[in-house]
């Protein structure tokens, strides 16, 4: 596409070049052409002038013969020797000669350098066309005739005569015929292709044309019809000779002369390599080129800015544009404070299960149809984007007050949520959306979509649907914002498990593995449990991020069950998760949906979370017991939890805090603790074990179980399975 119409361009520039030069070099030529042509006929006209002005001199000269002039009788001997003189100077010009006196009888005439007998000399010659018009030239003027069919010769001739006085006072006519075919030499033709014409500007005949090579005998005049259009016009403008334009000239009339002759001049000859036309089209083509490639290079960049700022999927706007229409927004708005401009982001709820459940394609299909909602249901003036994954933006504006913007973002919730139809079944899609409006919200784009962006995670959170932004939280904004961030991570599912096993001390056997959260959220460092942890329970996140890690615990504890390894996978349970009423049942399905019984699932819970809400919490762990799920209280000994409390717990064993194994090694407190627990028969695991020595210490002490750096680190799933495979692995290789 850009190839081809940078060719044309090319293309283009060369023919619109080498097309104006062609037409500029045939334009050129053609000039050239005409004045030489013109230059030739006028060089013909000139000697056709000359030619007649010499045969009026013979004539006049011919009168001055004494023969003549002098009075008494004429000795006709000598009257046709003077007109045979005549002839023999021009033997095949001046044809015939003759002398008529006053009556228009003839005296004497020499045809061809022979004298006519006397009686076939003519008694009247007053019919003769040039005869009495020569009475009226003036004295020593020559009338020149038109050409006519000579009686005695038979050729074209153009007649010469003049009338003298003798000296008894009577008038002799004395006349000469000279042939048009003496012309011939005066029609010259200078170059390649160039034609001329004698032309009788009264009849239109052609009397000469290079044409014909010579006009004689009895053959007719032509008088073709360019030449009748010329005479009846008078110019040759708009005369064409063959398809030629001619040049003309005309022949100066000679005194006494009867006609007006022109000469015409054209040439066949193409006057350049390429007619102008050619050129003047071939340049033409060049714009054309030229101008259609500029305007598909202009497309192609519309085309590319576009795309730009689309987003392929759904065929909105994306981030980008959303950006620049927000800022023309602000703009209009700011110069039109009755336009209210603001802006949603909405994020979907619950995208990531349709993505993982039904794959990518229906995931697609869902963001796809999401956006076709979306621009169906916002204004033309309005921007509707995607500014990836399943995060959604729409700048609004021209709305009449700031009070619309939440009815805008209800109506188009209601139109999001609405099922997607996904094979014929339908699907729901949850939609938060937080709103910012200008200027009460900030007066840049940025600071808006940072606080729309803001009130999502609020109404997501609060599972409000439509939140507005509200500038007070701005206090709270890096909290909220974390917040909202491990929000978005639990959604998504970016919070990840590790395992670390626990082993026996007796058999070396792994008898249960941790599941211990990981956050690692992508360009970024990762965070620790012990900051998401207390995060999610100050901002009511802790039940969601509960339910995913015991999820999968439960499907990585699936797997090696399946595997053989029939040890329960221990789930950390945060202290305000305990009074959380359908957490049980939430629990008993997960595992029911994993296939594992009760026994697969270890729960650890704290001191302090059984201190916070005793009843609530000694209530769900002793239906979790009761229903087969090993219960375990974690960092004993760091807390207050007394010896006494833990009697009334409903409890299968207990993990000595990581600060005691280490600080204390096999102590008297140790000692006495495992000793404690012992009696209330629950089993003791030691946790935090990075050294051989500790490691004995605690198997001295008595400790049922251990678990530390030493026997193994957390790892992710798959290297769990592999550790798992080992025969007898952990404590006892050590
Ligand atoms: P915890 O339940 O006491 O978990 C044991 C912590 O000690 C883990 O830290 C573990 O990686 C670390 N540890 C294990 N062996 C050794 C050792 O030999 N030396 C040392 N120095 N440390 C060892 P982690 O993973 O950073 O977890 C910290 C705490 O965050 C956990 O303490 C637990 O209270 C909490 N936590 C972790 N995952 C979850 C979870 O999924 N849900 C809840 N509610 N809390 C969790
Ligand atoms: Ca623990
Ligand atoms: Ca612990």
């Amino acid at each position: 596409m850009r190839r081809t119409s940078l060719m044309s361009l090319v293309v283009g520039v060369g023919l619109l070049a080498i097309g104006l030069l062609f037409a500029a070099e045939g334009q050129a030529a053609q000039h050239q052409q005409r004045a030489s042509l013109q230059r030739e006929a006028a060089l013909d006209s000139a000697a056709f002038s000359a030619y007649l002005d010499r045969a009026r001199g013979l004539v006049l000269l011919l009168a001055q013969n004494p023969t003549f002039t002098g009075s008494g009788p004429i000795d006709m001997g000598k009257a046709d020797e003077a007109l045979g003189y005549l002839q023999s100077l021009y033997p095949n010009a001046v044809s015939e000669a003759c002398l008529i006196d006053d009556s228009g009888r003839e005296l004497a005439r020499v045809v061809k350098g022979i004298p006519a007998p006397v009686v076939e000399l003519s008694t009247n010659e007053t019919a003769n066309p040039f005869f009495s018009p020569t009475w009226d030239s003036a004295v020593g003027g020559v009338y020149q005739a038109p050409p006519y069919l000579s009686p005695d010769t038979h050729e074209w001739v153009v007649s010469n005569s003049t009338w003298l006085r003798r000296a008894d006072g009577s008038r002799l006519i004395v006349h000469f015929e000279l042939t048009l075919a003496s012309f011939q030499p005066y029609i010259g033709v200078a170059s390649a292709g160039s034609h001329a014409a004698l032309v009788d500007s009264e009849t239109g005949q052609v009397l000469l044309s290079t044409e014909r090579a010579r006009v004689s005998g009895e053959a007719p005049l032509q008088t073709p019809s360019w030449s009748r259009h010329l005479v009846v016009r008078g110019h040759a403008a708009d005369v064409r000779i063959g398809g030629h334009r001619p040049v003309l000239d005309t022949v100066d009339r000679s005194a006494g002369g009867a006609a007006d002759w022109y000469v015409l001049g054209w040439s066949t000859a193409r006057a350049s390599l390429l007619p102008t036309w050619a050129g003047a089209a071939a340049a033409l083509l060049g714009l054309l080129l030229v101008a259609q490639s500029l305007v598909s290079f202009r497309r192609q960049q519309l085309t590319l800015r576009a795309a730009a700022r689309l987003d392929h999927l759904t065929g909105l706007a994306n981030r980008k544009a959303v950006e620049e229409a927000l800022e023309a927004a602000i703009a209009g708005a700011a110069s039109d404070p009755s336009d209210v401009t603001a802006v949603l982001i909405l994020d979907l709820d619950g995208f990531k299960q349709v993505n993982d459940s039904l794959g990518h394609d229906r995931g697609d299909l869902v963001l796809r149809e999401i956006g076709r909602r979306l621009r169906g249901n916002v204004f033309e003036c309005d921007t509707a984007a995607r500014l990836g994954g399943d995060e959604f933006a729409v700048v609004l504006r021209r709305l009449k007050s700031a009070d619309d913007v939440e009815a805008v973002a209800r109506r188009l919730r209601e139109a999001l949520v609405r099922p997607i139809d996904i094979d014929g079944a339908p699907h729901f899609v949850g939609v938060s959306i937080g709103a910012a409006v200008y200027p009460q919200h900030g007066t840049v784009g940025l600071d808006l979509l940072r606080g729309a962006d803001a009130a999502m995670y609020v109404a997501k959170r609060a599972r409000e649907g439509v939140r507005m932004y509200e500038p007070g939280t701005e206090a709270g904004a890096k909290s909220l914002n974390e917040a909202a961030r491990l929000l978005m991570a639990i959604e998504r599912e970016q919070i990840s498990l590790v395992f670390q096993p626990a082993y026996s001390s007796e058999t070396g056997a792994v008898v249960s593995v941790e599941a211990l959260a990981r956050w690692r959220p992508e360009g970024q460092p990762d965070v620790p449990p012990s900051t998401f942890v207390p995060l999610a329970e100050d901002t009511g996140l802790i039940r969601p991020l509960t339910a995913l890690t015991i999820r999968q615990a439960l499907s990585a504890a699936a797997e090696w069950w399946a595997q053989g390894s029939r040890v329960p996978v221990s789930v950390n349970l945060s202290s305000r998760i305990l009074s959380d009423r359908g957490l049980l049942h939430e629990v008993l399905t997960a595992l029911a949906a994993h296939d594992l019984p009760p026994a697969a699932l270890a729960l650890e819970v704290t001191e302090t979370a059984v201190i916070s809400d005793r009843v609530a919490a000694i209530a769900f762990l002793t239906e979790a017991r009761e229903a087969g799920i090993r219960i375990e209280l974690d960092d004993f000994g760091a807390g207050y939890a007394s010896f006494e409390r833990l009697r009334s717990l409903p409890l299968d064993g207990v993990k000595i805090d990581r600060s005691i194994v280490q600080e204390q090694g096999a102590g008297k407190l140790l000692t006495a603790t495992v000793e404690l627990a012992h009696e209330l028969g629950l089993y003791v695991v030691a946790e935090g074990i990075e050294d051989a020595e500790t490691a004995r210490a605690i198997s001295a002490a008595g400790c049922d179980r251990a678990q530390g750096y030493l026997f193994a680190r957390p790892v992710p799933a798959a290297a769990l399975l592999e550790l798992l495979r080992l025969p007898a692995a952990g404590l006892a290789s050590r």
